[in-house]
Protein backbone atom coordinates (compact mmCIF):
# COMPACT_ATOMS: atom_id res chain seq x y z
CA UNK A 1 0.00 0.00 0.00
CA UNK A 2 1.21 3.59 -0.90
CA UNK A 3 0.82 6.31 1.41
CA UNK A 4 0.63 9.28 0.54
CA UNK A 5 3.35 12.08 2.44
CA UNK A 6 1.49 13.87 5.34
CA UNK A 7 1.09 17.72 3.84
CA UNK A 8 -1.49 19.17 6.12
CA UNK A 9 -1.32 22.39 4.35
CA UNK A 10 -2.07 20.96 0.94
CA UNK A 11 -4.18 18.12 2.07
CA UNK A 12 -7.87 20.01 1.43
CA UNK A 13 -6.63 21.02 -1.70
CA UNK A 14 -5.51 17.00 -2.38
CA UNK A 15 -9.10 16.23 -1.48
CA UNK A 16 -10.70 18.48 -4.14
CA UNK A 17 -7.99 17.75 -6.46
CA UNK A 18 -8.94 14.11 -6.31
CA UNK A 19 -12.37 14.08 -5.76
CA UNK A 20 -13.46 16.01 -8.93
CA UNK A 21 -11.30 13.62 -10.58
CA UNK A 22 -13.45 10.60 -8.93
CA UNK A 23 -16.53 12.20 -10.04
CA UNK A 24 -14.81 12.90 -13.67
CA UNK A 25 -14.52 9.44 -14.26
CA UNK A 26 -17.63 7.96 -12.96
CA UNK A 27 -19.56 10.23 -14.66
CA UNK A 28 -18.15 9.44 -17.78
CA UNK A 29 -17.42 6.03 -17.58
CA UNK A 30 -14.47 3.81 -17.69
CA UNK A 31 -12.79 5.20 -20.53
CA UNK A 32 -12.54 8.75 -18.68
CA UNK A 33 -9.64 7.51 -16.98
CA UNK A 34 -8.22 6.26 -19.76
CA UNK A 35 -8.35 9.28 -21.45
CA UNK A 36 -7.46 11.37 -18.95
CA UNK A 37 -3.73 9.62 -18.86
CA UNK A 38 -3.24 9.73 -22.51
CA UNK A 39 -2.20 12.52 -24.52
CA UNK A 40 -2.70 15.83 -23.38
CA UNK A 41 -5.86 15.21 -20.76
CA UNK A 42 -3.00 12.91 -19.26
CA UNK A 43 -0.43 15.77 -19.16
CA UNK A 44 -2.96 18.61 -17.95
CA UNK A 45 -3.71 16.35 -15.97
CA UNK A 46 -0.66 15.41 -14.06
CA UNK A 47 0.33 18.90 -14.25
CA UNK A 48 -2.55 20.11 -12.43
CA UNK A 49 -1.59 17.50 -9.67
CA UNK A 50 2.01 18.44 -9.75
CA UNK A 51 0.83 22.27 -9.36
CA UNK A 52 -1.19 21.36 -6.37
CA UNK A 53 1.83 19.61 -4.74
CA UNK A 54 0.55 16.22 -5.23
CA UNK A 55 3.56 14.54 -8.03
CA UNK A 56 1.99 11.27 -10.22
CA UNK A 57 2.93 9.09 -6.96
CA UNK A 58 0.01 6.79 -6.72
CA UNK A 59 -2.24 5.00 -9.20
CA UNK A 60 -1.94 7.11 -12.51
CA UNK A 61 -0.56 10.11 -11.15
CA UNK A 62 -3.74 9.95 -8.27
CA UNK A 63 -1.60 10.26 -5.23
CA UNK A 64 -3.60 8.15 -2.63
CA UNK A 65 -3.63 6.33 0.10
CA UNK A 66 -5.62 3.91 -1.15
CA UNK A 67 -5.12 1.13 -3.78
CA UNK A 68 -5.09 0.70 -7.28
CA UNK A 69 -7.39 -2.31 -8.50
CA UNK A 70 -7.10 -3.38 -12.14
CA UNK A 71 -10.03 -5.84 -13.17
CA UNK A 72 -11.92 -6.85 -16.70
CA UNK A 73 -15.60 -7.26 -17.10
CA UNK A 74 -17.78 -4.29 -15.74
CA UNK A 75 -19.68 -7.27 -13.19
CA UNK A 76 -16.30 -7.53 -11.00
CA UNK A 77 -15.48 -4.03 -11.74
CA UNK A 78 -19.06 -3.18 -10.07
CA UNK A 79 -17.54 -6.12 -6.95
CA UNK A 80 -14.96 -4.25 -6.72
CA UNK A 81 -16.53 -0.79 -6.49
CA UNK A 82 -18.96 -1.74 -4.36
CA UNK A 83 -16.62 -3.34 -1.80
CA UNK A 84 -14.17 -0.79 -1.99
CA UNK A 85 -16.26 2.56 -2.17
CA UNK A 86 -13.61 5.84 -2.32
CA UNK A 87 -11.13 3.86 -0.72
CA UNK A 88 -9.82 1.93 -3.87
CA UNK A 89 -9.35 3.03 -7.24
CA UNK A 90 -10.50 0.71 -9.83
CA UNK A 91 -9.84 0.93 -13.60
CA UNK A 92 -11.83 -1.96 -15.65
CA UNK A 93 -10.01 -3.17 -18.68
CA UNK A 94 -12.55 -4.75 -20.81
CA UNK A 95 -14.85 -1.88 -22.35
CA UNK A 96 -18.68 -2.65 -22.37
CA UNK A 97 -20.29 -4.34 -25.23
CA UNK A 98 -16.82 -5.75 -26.22
CA UNK A 99 -16.26 -9.97 -26.29
CA UNK A 100 -14.57 -10.39 -23.10
CA UNK A 101 -13.61 -13.77 -24.43
CA UNK A 102 -11.69 -12.68 -27.24
CA UNK A 103 -10.64 -9.43 -25.37
CA UNK A 104 -6.70 -8.14 -26.49
CA UNK A 105 -5.36 -5.92 -24.39
CA UNK A 106 -4.09 -2.76 -26.14
CA UNK A 107 -0.79 -1.19 -25.93
CA UNK A 108 -2.23 1.55 -23.38
CA UNK A 109 -3.44 -1.01 -20.78
CA UNK A 110 0.00 -1.52 -19.90
CA UNK A 111 0.00 1.37 -17.69
CA UNK A 112 -2.63 0.23 -15.67
CA UNK A 113 -1.06 -2.88 -14.89
CA UNK A 114 2.43 -2.02 -14.41
CA UNK A 115 0.93 0.75 -11.72
CA UNK A 116 -1.67 -1.80 -10.19
CA UNK A 117 -1.60 -3.30 -6.32
CA UNK A 118 -4.48 -5.88 -7.66
CA UNK A 119 -5.58 -6.92 -10.20
CA UNK A 120 -8.78 -8.84 -9.80
CA UNK A 121 -9.83 -11.25 -12.80
CA UNK A 122 -12.42 -14.02 -13.28
CA UNK A 123 -9.96 -16.88 -14.16
CA UNK A 124 -10.76 -20.24 -15.44
CA UNK A 125 -9.21 -19.00 -18.43
CA UNK A 126 -11.48 -15.84 -19.49
CA UNK A 127 -8.46 -13.52 -19.36
CA UNK A 128 -6.21 -15.09 -20.67
CA UNK A 129 -4.16 -12.19 -22.84
CA UNK A 130 -4.20 -10.08 -19.59
CA UNK A 131 -2.54 -12.47 -17.70
CA UNK A 132 0.11 -13.04 -20.14
CA UNK A 133 0.06 -9.04 -20.34
CA UNK A 134 0.65 -8.86 -16.43
CA UNK A 135 3.07 -11.69 -16.60
CA UNK A 136 5.10 -9.37 -18.75
CA UNK A 137 4.55 -6.02 -17.75
CA UNK A 138 2.19 -6.02 -14.36
CA UNK A 139 4.29 -4.59 -11.66
CA UNK A 140 6.52 -6.39 -9.29
CA UNK A 141 4.61 -7.84 -6.87
CA UNK A 142 1.37 -7.39 -7.89
CA UNK A 143 -1.28 -9.45 -6.80
CA UNK A 144 -3.60 -11.07 -9.09
CA UNK A 145 -6.78 -12.36 -7.63
CA UNK A 146 -8.63 -14.88 -10.00
CA UNK A 147 -12.10 -15.01 -8.10
CA UNK A 148 -13.57 -18.47 -10.16
CA UNK A 149 -10.59 -20.30 -9.55
CA UNK A 150 -11.05 -19.76 -5.64
CA UNK A 151 -14.73 -20.21 -5.99
CA UNK A 152 -15.29 -23.52 -7.30
CA UNK A 153 -13.34 -27.17 -7.65
CA UNK A 154 -11.93 -28.29 -10.85
CA UNK A 155 -14.41 -30.72 -10.63
CA UNK A 156 -17.21 -28.55 -10.69
CA UNK A 157 -16.09 -26.79 -13.48
CA UNK A 158 -18.97 -26.76 -16.73
CA UNK A 159 -17.81 -27.54 -20.18
CA UNK A 160 -20.53 -27.67 -22.64
CA UNK A 161 -20.98 -26.43 -26.40
CA UNK A 162 -19.11 -23.23 -26.60
CA UNK A 163 -16.80 -24.37 -23.82
CA UNK A 164 -15.65 -28.04 -24.91
CA UNK A 165 -13.44 -30.23 -22.72
CA UNK A 166 -11.36 -30.64 -25.69
CA UNK A 167 -10.43 -27.25 -25.81
CA UNK A 168 -9.66 -27.34 -22.00
CA UNK A 169 -11.01 -24.36 -20.97
CA UNK A 170 -14.35 -24.49 -18.58
CA UNK A 171 -17.15 -22.16 -18.82
CA UNK A 172 -16.29 -19.24 -17.08
CA UNK A 173 -19.35 -17.02 -16.29
CA UNK A 174 -19.77 -18.70 -12.79
CA UNK A 175 -20.87 -14.97 -11.40
CA UNK A 176 -24.38 -15.40 -13.00
CA UNK A 177 -25.03 -17.28 -10.06
CA UNK A 178 -25.40 -14.98 -7.35
CA UNK A 179 -23.99 -17.80 -4.57
CA UNK A 180 -20.86 -17.36 -6.60
CA UNK A 181 -21.25 -14.07 -7.20
CA UNK A 182 -21.28 -13.34 -3.19
CA UNK A 183 -18.37 -15.43 -3.19
CA UNK A 184 -16.44 -13.08 -5.13
CA UNK A 185 -17.36 -10.54 -3.15
CA UNK A 186 -15.68 -11.89 0.14
CA UNK A 187 -12.48 -12.37 -1.44
CA UNK A 188 -11.99 -9.23 -2.95
CA UNK A 189 -13.25 -7.81 0.35
CA UNK A 190 -10.74 -10.38 2.11
CA UNK A 191 -8.01 -9.15 -0.64
CA UNK A 192 -8.48 -5.56 -0.01
CA UNK A 193 -8.39 -5.93 3.54
CA UNK A 194 -4.93 -7.83 3.49
CA UNK A 195 -3.56 -5.54 1.25
CA UNK A 196 -4.74 -2.30 3.06
CA UNK A 197 -5.16 -3.03 6.92
CA UNK A 198 -6.15 0.73 7.28
CA UNK A 199 -9.48 0.37 5.23
CA UNK A 200 -10.08 -3.13 6.31
CA UNK A 201 -13.58 -1.68 8.12
CA UNK A 202 -14.31 0.14 5.57
CA UNK A 203 -14.04 -2.95 3.19
CA UNK A 204 -16.01 -5.20 5.35
CA UNK A 205 -19.04 -2.45 5.92
CA UNK A 206 -19.57 -2.19 2.36
CA UNK A 207 -19.13 -5.70 1.49
CA UNK A 208 -21.85 -6.85 4.43
CA UNK A 209 -24.16 -4.30 3.35
CA UNK A 210 -23.82 -5.75 -0.59
CA UNK A 211 -24.08 -9.23 0.10
CA UNK A 212 -27.20 -9.13 2.52
CA UNK A 213 -28.15 -7.63 -0.63
CA UNK A 214 -27.20 -10.32 -2.80
CA UNK A 215 -28.00 -12.76 -0.61
CA UNK A 216 -31.71 -11.39 -0.97
CA UNK A 217 -31.69 -10.88 -4.35
CA UNK A 218 -30.43 -14.79 -4.28
CA UNK A 219 -33.78 -15.63 -2.96
CA UNK A 220 -35.64 -13.79 -5.48
CA UNK A 221 -34.18 -15.73 -7.99
CA UNK A 222 -35.06 -18.83 -6.30
CA UNK A 223 -38.71 -17.86 -5.97
CA UNK A 224 -39.40 -16.59 -8.97
CA UNK A 225 -37.71 -19.48 -11.21
CA UNK A 226 -39.52 -22.00 -9.06
CA UNK A 227 -42.55 -20.63 -9.92
CA UNK A 228 -42.01 -21.78 -13.65
CA UNK A 229 -43.65 -25.39 -14.51
CA UNK A 230 -40.78 -27.82 -14.92
CA UNK A 231 -41.34 -27.54 -18.77
CA UNK A 232 -40.95 -23.92 -19.13
CA UNK A 233 -37.41 -24.31 -17.53
CA UNK A 234 -35.46 -24.49 -20.16
CA UNK A 235 -32.72 -21.99 -21.83
CA UNK A 236 -31.75 -22.10 -25.43
CA UNK A 237 -29.36 -19.07 -25.99
CA UNK A 238 -26.96 -17.45 -28.28
CA UNK A 239 -24.22 -16.52 -25.97
CA UNK A 240 -23.21 -20.18 -23.50
CA UNK A 241 -23.18 -18.41 -20.02
CA UNK A 242 -26.13 -19.76 -18.19
CA UNK A 243 -25.20 -23.20 -16.67
CA UNK A 244 -23.59 -22.37 -13.32
CA UNK A 245 -27.20 -19.82 -13.52
CA UNK A 246 -29.03 -22.92 -14.49
CA UNK A 247 -27.67 -25.38 -11.98
CA UNK A 248 -28.60 -22.60 -8.92
CA UNK A 249 -31.78 -21.94 -10.13
CA UNK A 250 -32.99 -25.25 -11.40
CA UNK A 251 -32.78 -24.72 -14.90
CA UNK A 252 -32.21 -26.78 -18.02
CA UNK A 253 -29.89 -25.75 -20.88
CA UNK A 254 -31.50 -26.81 -23.63
CA UNK A 255 -28.24 -25.41 -25.82
CA UNK A 256 -26.09 -22.87 -27.13
CA UNK A 257 -25.97 -21.37 -30.60
CA UNK A 258 -22.41 -19.79 -30.55
CA UNK A 259 -19.44 -21.94 -31.24
CA UNK A 260 -16.49 -22.42 -29.70
CA UNK A 261 -14.46 -19.93 -32.33
CA UNK A 262 -17.80 -17.56 -31.63
CA UNK A 263 -18.23 -17.10 -35.11
CA UNK A 264 -22.22 -17.76 -36.56
CA UNK A 265 -22.95 -21.75 -36.62
CA UNK A 266 -23.32 -23.60 -39.95
CA UNK A 267 -25.96 -24.51 -41.61
CA UNK A 268 -26.25 -27.82 -40.39
CA UNK A 269 -26.00 -26.97 -36.92
CA UNK A 270 -28.62 -24.07 -37.54
CA UNK A 271 -30.82 -26.83 -39.15
CA UNK A 272 -30.17 -29.08 -35.82
CA UNK A 273 -30.75 -26.29 -33.52
CA UNK A 274 -34.54 -25.74 -34.91
CA UNK A 275 -35.42 -29.39 -35.21
CA UNK A 276 -33.94 -29.34 -31.73
CA UNK A 277 -36.40 -26.34 -30.63
CA UNK A 278 -39.61 -27.68 -32.13
CA UNK A 279 -38.85 -30.73 -30.17
CA UNK A 280 -38.06 -29.29 -26.88
CA UNK A 281 -41.09 -26.80 -27.30
CA UNK A 282 -39.26 -23.85 -25.65
CA UNK A 283 -40.95 -21.23 -25.80
CA UNK A 284 -38.13 -18.65 -26.70
CA UNK A 285 -34.63 -18.31 -27.66
CA UNK A 286 -32.42 -15.45 -25.98
CA UNK A 287 -29.72 -13.80 -27.78
CA UNK A 288 -27.13 -11.73 -26.04
CA UNK A 289 -26.29 -7.59 -25.47
CA UNK A 290 -22.02 -8.38 -27.11
CA UNK A 291 -23.31 -11.02 -29.82
CA UNK A 292 -26.50 -9.36 -32.27
CA UNK A 293 -27.10 -12.47 -34.54
CA UNK A 294 -29.17 -12.82 -37.35
CA UNK A 295 -28.52 -16.49 -37.14
CA UNK A 296 -30.83 -16.79 -34.37
CA UNK A 297 -33.50 -14.66 -35.45
CA UNK A 298 -33.69 -17.13 -38.03
CA UNK A 299 -33.93 -19.77 -36.13
CA UNK A 300 -36.91 -18.40 -33.96
CA UNK A 301 -38.69 -17.61 -36.89
CA UNK A 302 -38.08 -21.24 -38.73
CA UNK A 303 -38.67 -22.71 -35.26
CA UNK A 304 -41.95 -20.70 -34.59
CA UNK A 305 -40.49 -19.29 -31.00
CA UNK A 306 -40.01 -16.07 -29.51
CA UNK A 307 -36.78 -14.07 -29.85
CA UNK A 308 -36.11 -12.39 -26.86
CA UNK A 309 -32.96 -10.28 -28.20
CA UNK A 310 -31.64 -9.30 -24.66
CA UNK A 311 -30.00 -11.35 -21.95
CA UNK A 312 -26.35 -9.70 -20.57
CA UNK A 313 -23.55 -11.68 -18.61
CA UNK A 314 -21.26 -9.27 -19.07
CA UNK A 315 -22.53 -5.85 -20.43
CA UNK A 316 -24.51 -3.68 -17.17
CA UNK A 317 -27.50 -1.94 -18.07
CA UNK A 318 -28.44 1.58 -18.45
CA UNK A 319 -25.50 4.35 -18.41
CA UNK A 320 -23.10 4.93 -15.35
CA UNK A 321 -24.25 6.59 -12.40
CA UNK A 322 -27.75 4.94 -13.07
CA UNK A 323 -28.99 2.57 -10.14
CA UNK A 324 -29.65 -0.62 -12.76
CA UNK A 325 -25.99 0.08 -13.96
CA UNK A 326 -24.82 -2.68 -11.82
CA UNK A 327 -24.26 -6.24 -11.29
CA UNK A 328 -27.72 -6.18 -9.14
CA UNK A 329 -29.31 -4.03 -12.25
CA UNK A 330 -27.61 -6.94 -14.23
CA UNK A 331 -29.56 -9.94 -12.75
CA UNK A 332 -32.56 -8.29 -12.21
CA UNK A 333 -32.99 -7.43 -15.93
CA UNK A 334 -31.81 -11.11 -16.82
CA UNK A 335 -34.36 -12.92 -14.49
CA UNK A 336 -37.50 -10.20 -15.45
CA UNK A 337 -36.80 -11.26 -19.13
CA UNK A 338 -36.04 -15.35 -18.89
CA UNK A 339 -39.53 -14.59 -16.99
CA UNK A 340 -41.53 -12.72 -19.29
CA UNK A 341 -40.32 -14.90 -21.77
CA UNK A 342 -40.50 -18.73 -20.53
CA UNK A 343 -44.26 -17.87 -18.83
CA UNK A 344 -43.30 -16.94 -15.24
CA UNK A 345 -44.32 -14.12 -13.37
CA UNK A 346 -42.43 -10.76 -13.36
CA UNK A 347 -44.63 -9.16 -10.70
CA UNK A 348 -43.80 -11.67 -8.29
CA UNK A 349 -39.97 -11.27 -8.76
CA UNK A 350 -40.54 -7.38 -8.04
CA UNK A 351 -42.40 -7.94 -5.44
CA UNK A 352 -39.62 -10.13 -3.77
CA UNK A 353 -36.76 -7.85 -4.72
CA UNK A 354 -39.33 -4.96 -3.10
CA UNK A 355 -39.59 -6.70 0.60
CA UNK A 356 -36.90 -5.71 2.37
CA UNK A 357 -35.15 -9.24 3.49
CA UNK A 358 -35.40 -10.10 7.54
CA UNK A 359 -32.64 -10.00 9.01
ZN1 LIG B 1 -19.50 -14.40 -21.90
Amino acid sequence: MRKSPALPVIASRRGKGLTALRRHSRAKGKDALRRHSRGRGGNVCIFLLTVLGLGPTGFLGVATASLGVVTTVAPLTDMVRQVGGDALHVHGLVPEGVNSHTFQPAPGDVQYLAQADLVVLNGLDLEVPIEKLIHSSGRRGVTVLKLGDKTIRQDEWVFDFSFPKAQGHPNPHLWLNVAYAMHYVSLIRDQASALDRGNEAVYHRHATDYLAQLAHLDHCIAGAMSTLAPSQRKLLTYHDSWPYFARRYGMTIVGAIQPANFAEPAPREVARLIDQLRREQVPAVFGSEVFPSKVLQKIATEAGVRYVTTLRDDVLPGHPGEADHSYLGMMRHNVTTMLEALGGTPATFTACLQTPPTR
